[in-house]
């Protein structure tokens, strides 16, 4: 249409190759160069138009081409392009506000960039309070293997994904990982209805273990989402939340991915009903607009900073793109889109869309589970239904070039070790519309007919 005088794909890619460093991919591969968006779709410079599966990277939650985000960024950049969090500034309170209200509690918000960021902010709460609270040795962090936390030294430790860290290593000290609540494939040889949360009593014996007086806290999604979508039994996180208040360790939320409704809930923990002493936020919080995310910290946490009068007792943490207005009004907006598009519970209809839309794909001799988080989506390939031999690499990539081929992009859950990376994720805009829902499912289920 308007991409008349785009320069050719041949030319950008020559530049490209040359000039540009990608995030996570081997360098054999000639990128997709997208040019513009539009409610869930996305156009490449060759003007092929493909339905954006994954929200990008699970995060452009309302959908492409929002204007009336764009407008209220450029009209902040006119008012004020930046001031620091040092002060204060008025998008910041509001939104700090509204997060508060989403949460349904009372947690004081830290400002930052990335969800990595965000998480590193709450390893140094963690450890700092305890420092300041009669417990320094209290400083070890538990986490999931599958988990997926952040690419910095600190969160990159929280990750429980051997190839993410291979190379890297040592990061920062501290994590110990126990193994997640992954019942198609339980760790602990378990089976439904035959179910005692092993899963969480793993985190127990790794406390007890590794000394009570020595952990500070236990870091998790409420669903494991690019792990591969691992989502727990139902009463898993309010076990957790029980242990933790049992050692006092503190429970930090990650809902990088699962918060501001991909889960069907506000948050994800809030399908648990479990309160958490810290939470972390970021891409859909903007939905991907503008970068920002934020660390929601208990009120009674902060106090306890506050009443201390230490010249070191405040957090001595600071960035400087952290809470930038024009981010903060542009999450404001998205916000007040979800709210009045009704987009949560949107969310979970999509995941309804797909529960009813997927069932003939249950019979697939490649399938071996799917799995459904509000709208978030998981489709576990296997070589045997019987043996769950996980699919090959081959046979994953077959099933995603497919997808991209008939105009639907998809992703794949992150590394994990060699051989488990096999499980098909999607997450679609909330946005999307009947017939996008139905081109995914119609796409689904043919590439899966012609792939048998
Ligand atoms: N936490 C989770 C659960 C994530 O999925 C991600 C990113 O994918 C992060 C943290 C890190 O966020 P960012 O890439 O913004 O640093």
């Amino acid at each position: 249409e308007e991409m008349g005088d785009l320069p050719s794909y041949e030319e950008l890619l020559e530049k490209d190759r040359k000039y540009v460093w990608h995030h996570m991919s081997a360098h054999n591969e000639n990128p997709m160069i997208i040019a513009s968006g539009e409610g869930s779709w996305v156009t490449d410079v060759g003007g092929n138009r493909y339905l954006d599966g994954m929200s990008g990277l699970w995060c452009v939650n309302v959908g492409h081409g929002r204007k009336e985000i764009a407008e209220a960024a450029a009209e902040q950049m006119m008012k004020l392009a930046y001031s620091t969090m040092v002060q204060s500034h008025i998008p910041a309170i509001e939104l700090a506000a509204k997060i508060n209200e989403w949460l349904d509690g009372d947690y004081r918000i830290f400002f930052s960039n990335s969800g990595s960021d965000a998480n590193e902010v709450a390893f140094k709460v963690a450890r700092q309070y305890y420092h300041q609270n009669g417990k320094p040795t209290k400083h070890k962090f538990i986490s999931r293997h599958r988990a997926y936390h952040g690419n910095s030294m600190g969160a990159l430790g929280a990750t429980g994904q051997a190839q993410r860290k291979l190379k890297y290593e040592p990061l920062g000290v501290g994590f110990q990982h126990v193994p997640p609540p992954y019942c198609y494939r339980c760790p602990f040889g378990q089976t439904q209805g035959k179910c005692s949360l092993q899963c969480a009593k793993a985190i127990e014996d790794a406390i007890v273990w590794e000394g009570a007086d020595s952990i500070a806290g236990v870091i998790m999604e409420p669903v494991i989402t690019g792990g591969g979508m691992i989502v727990p039994p139902d009463e898993y996180l309010k076990t957790v939340r029980r242990i933790c208040d049992k050692y006092e360790v503190l429970l930090i939320v990650d809902e990088v991915i699962c918060g501001f409704g991909r889960s069907g809930e506000k948050f994800g923990h809030l399908n648990y009903g479990v309160r958490p002493d810290i939470v972390t936020m970021a891409k859909g919080m903007t939905s991907a607009y503008s970068p920002l995310s934020a660390t929601a910290v208990s009120a009674e946490l902060y106090e306890s900073f506050r009443n201390n009068q230490e010249p070191t007792s405040h957090l001595r943490h600071i960035n400087t793109f952290g809470g930038n207005p024009v981010s903060c009004v542009v999450a404001l907006k998205n916000i007040e889109i979800l709210e009045s598009e009704n987009l949560v519970a949107r969310s979970s209809e999509i995941g309804n869309a797909f529960k009813d839309g997927l069932k003939p794909l249950l019979e697939h001799p490649h399938i071996g589970e799917i799995r459904i988080f509000g709208s978030a989506l998981g489709i576990e390939l296997v070589e045997d239904v019987k043996t769950k031999q996980p699919a090959t690499a081959e046979r994953v990539m077959k099933i995603i070039a497919a997808c991209k081929q008939k105009g639907l992009l998809i992703g794949k859950n992150g590394d994990t070790v060699p051989g488990y990376a096999n499980i098909l994720t999607l997450s679609p805009p909330f946005s999307s519309t009947d017939e996008d829902i139905t081109f995914i499912v119609d796409t689904l289920l043919a590439v899966f007919d012609a792939n048998q």
